[in-house]
């Protein structure tokens, strides 16, 4: 069957809403992807027939809830081609990148050590490392950007060639200017100099079919609510003898194998970094949504998204005064935009009475804002639930306003 948009819309409840009278253009998707009816039936079915505490329940429901609660770790773990030890339930990137940050520094970094970020990294992947640089006396390292909003390689090639590097913490794709970093490629580097590789997947997981074995990333971070499933839940992928070499994130229950005032010893991975109840509803709300993707051509849907982001960058690369910010040839449906003499704040007040949503702001990303020289942008993010009469509203409508607002 080829790619009809009009059918996978009907998959969405929420996209026949209307915003301020108008059809809603959800154009915020790199901030978090609306839901299909069976990841919203999914979740009422888990509270209605399944709810119960997961892990030492010897009744029926509370089986029940174990034995859903493991399958979605399985249809994850089967999605990312790795193991399901492999995959820890947190409550989303910024989690997954704090559990890593502190554990992995705990077991394996000392003081000199240093960790390369690059300058287009989310706050969630800049924060953390801070957090544990100041704790363990890490130096942290920025590869730059060029002009286009690629990564300067021949830059990080050479912090990858410095004696103190161990760690390199970098985004699959930009959540501001959507570029698409070649991750595969700097892994290898990287790996090549024993260097251990974080990858924050939070905006790559929503447009790409990922196989974590053939991209050899030693930990993949990413969200539930930005893949179609729900919010609170998220994956932290680790390499299994790296989680196992490293201490508990949290204490607390179900992450211990015995408890006395003596001491504690701890359950493997991936138990041992998940303490306490579990977001169970949330979990398998997830592989639904990956069930969901699953029975969908990725390629098909990449496509589509493409040709939305081709016609909007053109089109709106003629109104007079906008700049687009990342101009990547590998890029994602993302785009950041500032027009000369107007705030992006009123240009996204004047879209929103188009019915039309868009996000302002400096999309926690303050370090790359001040390298592109703005303190914020207007930024426009589509998904395969889109449609080319969305990008046409958006492009008239910027149209309409900056000639309003200049
Ligand atoms: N990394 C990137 C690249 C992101 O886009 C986001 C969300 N905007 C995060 C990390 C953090 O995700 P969350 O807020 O869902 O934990």
């Amino acid at each position: 069957m080829t790619f009809n948009v009009d059918r996978i819309r009907q998959d969405f409840p929420i996209l026949s809403k209307s915003n301020r009278g108008k059809p809603l253009a959800y154009l915020d998707n790199a901030a978090s992807s609306q839901k299909p009816n069976c990841v919203i039936a999914c979740l009422a079915k888990y509270y209605k027939e399944q709810n119960s505490n997961v892990h030492r329940g010897v009744y029926a429901l509370a089986e029940e809830a174990e034995i859903e609660y493991q399958q979605a770790r399985q249809t994850i773990a089967d999605w990312l081609h790795v193991s399901t030890e492999e995959i820890i339930f947190v409550r989303g990137a910024t989690e997954a990148l704090n559990l890593t940050a502190h554990c992995f520094s705990q077991s394996k970094l000392k003081s000199g050590d240093a960790i390369i970020l690059t300058q287009m990294e989310h706050h969630a992947n800049i924060v953390p490392w801070q957090m544990v640089a100041k704790e363990k006396n890490l130096k942290i390292k920025v590869a730059p950007i060029m002009n286009d909003g690629t990564l300067d390689l021949e830059c990080l090639s050479k912090l990858l060639r410095e004696e103190d590097t161990k760690l390199l913490s970098l985004c699959h794709i930009s959540n501001s200017l959507g570029t698409i970093n070649p991750v595969e490629q700097i892994i290898k580097e990287a790996h090549d100099r024993n260097i251990t590789v974080v990858v924050d997947g939070a905006q790559s997981i929503p447009h790409t079919r990922l196989d974590l074995k053939k991209m050899d990333c030693d930990f993949f971070a990413f969200s539930g609510h930005k893949v179609f499933g729900p919010m609170g839940i998220g994956v932290l992928y680790g390499k299994k003898e790296l989680l196992q070499a490293m201490p508990p994130y949290q204490g607390g229950g179900d992450m211990i194998d015995q408890v006395s005032f003596e001491g504690t010893t701890f359950a493997p991975s991936p138990q041992r970094f998940e303490a306490g109840t579990p977001n169970v509803a949330g979990a398998i709300g997830l592989a639904s949504a990956i069930d969901y993707l699953s029975n969908q051509n990725m390629l098909e849907l990449a496509q589509h998204e493409d040709s939305l982001l081709q016609f909007a960058q053109t089109e709106l690369q003629k109104i007079k005064g906008l700049k687009i910010h990342g101009n990547a040839a590998k890029k994602v449906a993302v785009i950041s935009f500032s027009i000369e003499g107007v705030h992006p704040h009123d240009l996204a007040t004047l879209l929103d009475s188009e019915g039309i949503a868009i996000r302002t702001g400096h999309h926690c990303c303050q370090p790359l804002m001040e390298s592109l020289g703005v303190t914020s942008t207007a930024r426009a993010s589509f998904a395969f639930y889109n449609t080319m009469e969305e990008a046409e509203r958006l492009v008239d409508a910027v149209q309409k306003s900056a000639s309003i607002l200049c």
